[in-house]
């Protein structure tokens, strides 16, 4: 009886096999989507600073080796069991929020966004660093024609992040908004700031980035080296939003003065020392400081589509998935303009 050899499908994949490891490019079988899963053949996967908690294994409960990448867009090409609504050949993103329970006491009242037992692509399941990914279903985003692969993926997460901040807010058409920062993240809020229709205002170091903040729809600049923020936002009347977004707490703290009576200062740059505020500061005019943490895939759709109709789109570097390493050094080193992205 002649013996048959049974050939396995194989992919490649970048990834980490322990905390602080480097990352390693690797053969492994493609996975298959279980019930309420589809499978994704990757296109291209945004290098997020926050991929960090899972290469230097920051995050409790990372399980290794370990796919990073929660910037991920490409096509369905399996279905698994159950699954009727999304379609083999259908282009969809996945992004941050990678999964929710729907039985937490913040699901049960429709606040999925801040699920007890959120699932992140990337750290709770292998993401999107590799040529296929199994992803659930309620994590999916379907992407618009007119987005490329590589354009739609940093805007399923800085992105959405800025875009929702912003949207969530008191501030009205024509009111001052300052976007803290113009890397990965603020150079996307700038944009959504400026689209909103309010006053937007970048406050960035050194007074090279005054010509990219105007060219990105900014109507002022403060450059925080030479200025003292918080006067020059007063000088405008106040800002009724700051979105805090450079990971620099000195830089965000400088600002809070800056805020108009009942503004707020909200923080999406992840650093991990604190922020400084008196609560003077925040009595005087009610002022407030909060975080904001990404949002939901149906956040990222509105998203998507307000970036196809006003043309808010992320100036990115791409690199192919064999140099996923030397792509993370690139943006951890800030020197990207302004998101790095992996094609498969
Ligand atoms: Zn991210
Ligand atoms: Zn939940």
């Amino acid at each position: 009886m002649p013996s048959t050899t049974v050939a396995v499908a194989t992919m490649k994949v970048a990834q980490v096999s322990k905390p602080g490891a480097d990352f390693q490019i690797f053969e492994r079988e493609i996975p298959e989507p279980s019930a309420g899963q589809v499978r994704i053949k990757v296109q291209a996967c945004g290098v997020c600073h926050s991929d960090a908690f899972t290469k230097e294994g920051a995050w409790p409960g990372i399980q290794y080796p370990r796919v990073p990448g929660h910037e991920v867009t490409g096509l369905i090409d399996e279905v698994g069991a159950g699954v009727s609504e999304w379609k083999t050949g259908q282009r969809v993103g996945v992004g941050w929020h990678g999964g929710h329970d729907g039985t937490c006491r913040e699901c049960r009242r429709g606040d999925f966004r801040n699920c007890r037992n959120r699932k992140v692509p990337g750290i709770s399941y292998d993401g999107g660093y590799q040529q296929y990914m199994v992803a659930p279903i309620e994590a999916l985003v379907p992407i618009p024609e007119t987005l490329t692969d590589t354009e739609a993926a940093p805007l399923l997460c800085a992105g959405i992040t800025t875009y929702d901040a912003l949207r969530r807010n008191a501030a009205l058409p024509g009111d001052v908004v300052a976007v803290q920062g113009i890397g990965g993240l603020g150079h996307l809020g700038i944009q959504f700031a400026a689209k909103f229709g309010y006053r937007t205002v970048a406050v960035g170091r050194g007074s090279e980035s005054a010509s990219l903040a105007k060219k990105l729809g900014a109507s002022g600049f403060i450059d925080n080296t030479s200025t003292n923020p918080a006067e020059a936002l007063q000088r405008l009347g106040g800002a009724q939003v700051i979105l805090a977004t450079a990971p620099d707490s000195k830089a965000m703290s400088e600002l809070i003065d800056g805020l108009a009576p009942n503004g707020k200062l909200i923080v999406v740059g992840v650093a991990s020392d604190p922020i400084q505020v008196t609560p003077v500061q925040l009595i005087t005019g009610s002022r407030a400081v909060q975080g904001y943490a990404s949002g939901t895939p149906a956040d990222s759709e509105d998203t998507l589509r307000f970036a196809e109709l006003t043309g808010v789109r992320p100036m990115i570097e791409t690199y192919p998935l064999e140099k996923a390493g030397e792509a993370y050094a690139r943006m951890l080193s800030g020197k990207a303009r302004f998101r790095v992205v992996l094609t498969m």
